[in-house]
């Protein structure tokens, strides 16, 4: 007997991922039930900063059933991605119940059930999950020593919204990954000061090649041994981004793929960031040593040489913007052991189970160099394909 309580499946948050998935297993002639915890579907992308556009481009950004239009131009703004976004159930024929913030996912392993229970209490029982919240969840701000002595205004990237809040004012940023580069380059426009401080030397490569995003070189090197893609894209550093060592940014010591897997950092696509370092309107440090009131101790350079060894920098900026990174919180939301690694990453993703999580996947939580939206696409078709599948066999 069917229990009409009981969902074929669950789709955990509504950002691309959550939408594609939905999307996709509607389409298969199932009916998810789709949780977001925001007050509404576009939430997550409404709140990014001003200006921010799509680095992977029109074509390669499409998401399952949803291109953006021509009118929105090779690189489609926030307002493009919160519209396809807000459309998305409509053009799916799926709802999507808002304002639930799920806390904890359990197998009950008697009943062979998952058990979705949201941070009020609210309980959904459900014989399929998809976990589609994104790797933003958790905004992560280093314990700097003396922080608490900073008399300024320490925020976290994600909380970014315009330059122009920052107008007069000296900003150290913290980070080199795409964002924090992208931050501190719109910071010049309107702050008196922007440093930038980073512990290791970005991977900056060009957005596009010849016109073509460099997705598509990420598309089209997908199954090449990852050795070779890194010397392909040392190769455009070197030749198109050029030596920024003598403004602070040393070339990288690892390649790519390796320190992708040591910091989940993506590299830096944005150009005006190069450019605003040449000009010396972005000052670059090494990693922040201490804080002590406004002063703020940093190591002069990211890779230390004979020269500046031990040389500390004092700034003394009126904000602190970390760009920092995320954790996604799943070890403790998904209540299986061994579901992540010690840095709170997902140990399966797409189709993929984990022995002791029938039925359980998670959607976007890969990012390669081909892109993570188009990921989410690919892996949206796969899931539903499987738990259809699935539930039809009755496994
Ligand atoms: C500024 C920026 C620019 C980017 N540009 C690109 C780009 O150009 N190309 C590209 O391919 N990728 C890009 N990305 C990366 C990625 O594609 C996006 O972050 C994308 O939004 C990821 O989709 P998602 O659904 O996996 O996660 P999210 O967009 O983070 O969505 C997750 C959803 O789950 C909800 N949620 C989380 N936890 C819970 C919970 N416990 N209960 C209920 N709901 C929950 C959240 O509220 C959110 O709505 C960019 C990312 C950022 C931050």
């Amino acid at each position: 007997m069917k229990n009409d309580d009981i969902h074929d499946v669950v789709v955990v948050g509504a950002g691309p991922a959550g939408l594609s998935a939905a999307f996709e297993l509607t389409r298969a002639g199932l009916n998810p039930l789709v949780l977001e915890r925001t007050p509404a579907v576009g939430d997550v992308w409404r709140n990014h900063y001003d200006g921010v556009r799509l680095n992977s481009g029109r074509y390669f950004s499409a998401l399952a059933g949803s291109k953006f239009p021509l009118s929105a131009g090779s690189w489609p703004s926030r307002e493009e991605v919160v519209r396809l976004l807000e459309t998305f159930p409509a053009r799916g024929g799926f709802s999507v119940q808002t304002n639930i913030d799920i806390a904890q996912v359990n197998y009950d392993r008697e009943r062979d059930l998952w058990i979705i229970t949201g941070s009020d209490g609210k309980h959904f029982e459900s014989r399929s999950v998809v976990m589609a919240i994104g790797g933003c969840r958790i905004p992560i701000i280093p314990k700097w020593d003396g922080a608490e002595s900073f008399p300024g205004e320490i925020i976290h990237s994600s909380k970014f919204k315009s330059a122009k809040d920052f107008s007069g004012k000296h900003v150290l940023v913290i980070g080199t990954g795409n964002s924090a580069a992208e931050i501190a380059s719109r910071l010049t426009e309107y702050a008196s000061s922007v440093t930038v401080s980073g512990r290791t030397p970005p991977h900056i490569l060009p957005k596009s090649i010849f016109g073509i995003p460099l997705i598509g070189i990420g598309v089209w090197t997908r199954s090449w041994p990852s050795a070779a893609v890194d010397r392909i894209l040392s190769f455009l550093q070197r030749t198109v981004i050029g030596d920024l060592s003598a403004y602070g940014l040393p070339y990288p010591s690892l390649p790519l793929s390796k320190q992708f897997d040591i910091n989940n950092v993506v590299p830096i696509l944005y150009r005006p960031f190069v450019d605003d370092v040449r000009t010396g309107r972005i000052k670059i440090v090494g990693p922040i040593q201490e804080i002590t009131g406004r002063t703020v101790q940093a190591q002069y350079a990211m890779r230390a040489s004979p020269n500046n060894e031990h040389t500390l920098i004092a700034l003394e900026p009126d904000v602190i913007i970390a760009g920092t990174g995320f954790r996604t919180g799943i070890s403790k939301l998904v209540q299986v052991p061994g579901i992540a690694d010690e840095k709170d990453r997902s140990l399966i993703s797409g189709d993929q189970e984990h022995k002791d999580a029938p039925r359980l996947y998670f959607i976007g939580q890969i990012n390669p160099l081909s892109g993570l939206l188009r990921e989410i696409r690919l892996e949206a078709e796969r899931i539903a394909k499987k738990i259809k599948k699935q539930l039809e066999e009755g496994r």
